[in-house]
């Protein structure tokens, strides 16, 4: 559904009024295109007391493509950071040396005391006003310490920091904490390039935490999942159909998976893709059979993205409302990522992606029963994903969406709508290519040291924050 509001905000007298009446003023969002496949304009590369990991992750930015500028205010400690701001990465040439930054991405991983906090407000208080609309902010730390609590307090504090940061800059602007393991940045290669990059569009307010692991090599960054087969559940439309269309787009071989009673939009999907149509219900008892038998080879990425809602107050809610929510979104997922971790269906350097909601962390009036199913989800990948990781190298992790624009939402009376699409800092809803992304993110080969996430798609909704 057309948000006719975000079109008003763009016209001049759209803007003039609800600038002059106080009203949200939602930035269209840039979101990834055949066009414009990468932030337009330089990433500076500030830094936040001494750190050890300068060299890493300027190597790490090089890599991305992206034209980086180094921090020239500050002097360089240890590693030769001048030379790196001498020699721009490979990538669109310099225009001028003073374009608008297109993302500012802040080491603060040194900062272990509250006094050392000092650095960050230094290192990007003076810029942060020049960042280009769309623009991001990446704020890079470590995990906080059980052992020192000075440092935990420091780190921790980034949390409301960018939290923080990301409510205020506005113009379609977001901000992330990505917290890494120092000595192991080549990890958090695909997720800079992703948190940098128009894919990230409706993200803002997320803690990412990085795993040590290595990533697995990526041949070709326009199509990472090249050779690999992915199968979508709930695919026949909506975000399902969405995360099928970016996985192939990405090169992936997609099996779309939806009830028989839809196989007429699955073929259609499927076809559009050159994908495989797999007519199932995922609660049947034979899925997971009947899934291994369609990937002859095993699969490569699995995305549980099936869900439905049966509404209603719990005092009023028999338990045919309860059971089949709890069954379609959780234990079918429960089951079937048994089976097919079991039977090595899921082949090792696979990614498992589960979908949750935000209503799984914030609770929703009416939903007990899809809440505790979407809360459920978070459980499953929270314990999994070590063991997963450990037994089968395989990475196991969740999109939260919050407000995106598909039939379901369409549905929403419109008051609580416009409140469900104007509650986030970037005041708009998402789209179901924001969670497709998403998940192609968590996908990918090189995307190893991601596991046991929960990324909230949200545009950094109000509700559970
Ligand atoms: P949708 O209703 O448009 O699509 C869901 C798809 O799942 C449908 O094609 C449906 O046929 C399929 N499905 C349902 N039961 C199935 C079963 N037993 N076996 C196989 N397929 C089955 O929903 P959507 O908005 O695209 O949502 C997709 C996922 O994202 C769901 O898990 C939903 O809970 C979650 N989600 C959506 C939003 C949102 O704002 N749209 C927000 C948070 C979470």
């Amino acid at each position: 559904m057309a948000d006719r509001y975000l079109h008003f905000t763009g016209t001049a007298t759209g803007r003039f009024l609800t600038r002059r009446i106080g009203l949200p003023q939602p930035a269209p969002l840039r979101r990834w295109s055949l066009e414009t496949p990468a932030l337009t304009g330089p990433v500076r590369h500030l830094t936040a007391g001494d750190s050890t990991v300068t060299e890493e992750l300027g190597a790490v930015l090089a890599a991305t493509g992206l034209e980086v500028r180094t921090d020239a205010e500050r002097p360089a400690t240890g590693t030769d950071v001048n030379a790196s701001a001498e020699r721009p990465a490979a990538g669109p040439a310099s225009r001028t040396g003073t374009e608008r930054p297109a993302a500012l991405v802040l080491d603060a991983t040194a900062v272990d005391t509250a006094a050392g906090l000092g650095a960050v407000h230094g290192a990007l208080h003076p810029v942060v006003r020049s960042l280009a609309p769309g623009g991001r902010v990446v704020v890079l730390g470590v995990r906080p310490s059980p052992d020192d609590h000075h440092q935990a307090a420091a780190q921790q504090a980034l949390e409301g920091f960018v939290r923080s940061l990301g409510k205020e800059i506005g113009k379609g602007s977001t901000a992330q904490l990505v917290r890494v393991v120092p000595g192991a940045l080549s990890g958090a290669e695909s997720t800079l390039r992703f948190l940098l990059s128009p894919r990230s569009a409706y993200i803002s307010g997320q803690v990412i935490e990085l795993t040590s692991a290595a990533p697995d090599p990526v041949d070709d960054w326009a199509a990472p999942l090249a050779g690999r087969t992915a199968l979508v559940t709930g695919a026949a439309r909506g975000i399902g159909a969405s995360v099928a269309s970016v996985l192939a787009r990405d090169g992936a071989h997609v099996i779309c998976l939806d009830v028989p009673q839809a196989r007429e939009d699955l073929e259609r999907t499927a076809a559009r893709l050159g994908a495989t149509a797999l007519p199932l219900d995922i609660t049947a008892a034979d899925a997971a059979a009947r899934i291994t038998a369609a990937a002859p080879d095993g699969l490569d990425i699995l995305v549980h993205n099936a869900g439905i809602t049966r509404d209603r107050r719990l005092a009023n809610m028999a338990a045919d409302r309860w059971a089949p929510v709890i069954d379609v979104n959780l234990d079918s997922v429960l089951r079937t990522t048994d089976a097919l971790l079991k039977t090595g269906t899921v082949n090792r350097g696979g990614r498992i992606v589960a979908t949750a909601s935000i209503a799984g962390i914030a609770g929703n009036n009416g939903q007990t029963n899809y809440a505790a199913s979407k809360a459920g989800i978070i459980g499953l990948v929270r314990s999994l994903a070590p063991r997963a990781a450990a037994d089968h190298g395989v990475t196991v992790n969740a999109v939260a969406p919050g407000f995106i624009e598909t039939k379901m939402t369409a549905a929403v009376p419109l008051f609580i709508r416009e409140a469900g699409r104007r509650m986030n800092s970037l005041s708009q809803g998402g789209l179901p290519v924001d969670v497709a992304e998403t998940t192609a993110w968590f996908a990918q080969p090189a995307s190893s040291a991601v596991n046991g996430q929960v990324v909230r798609v949200c545009g950094q909704s109000l509700l559970g924050a």
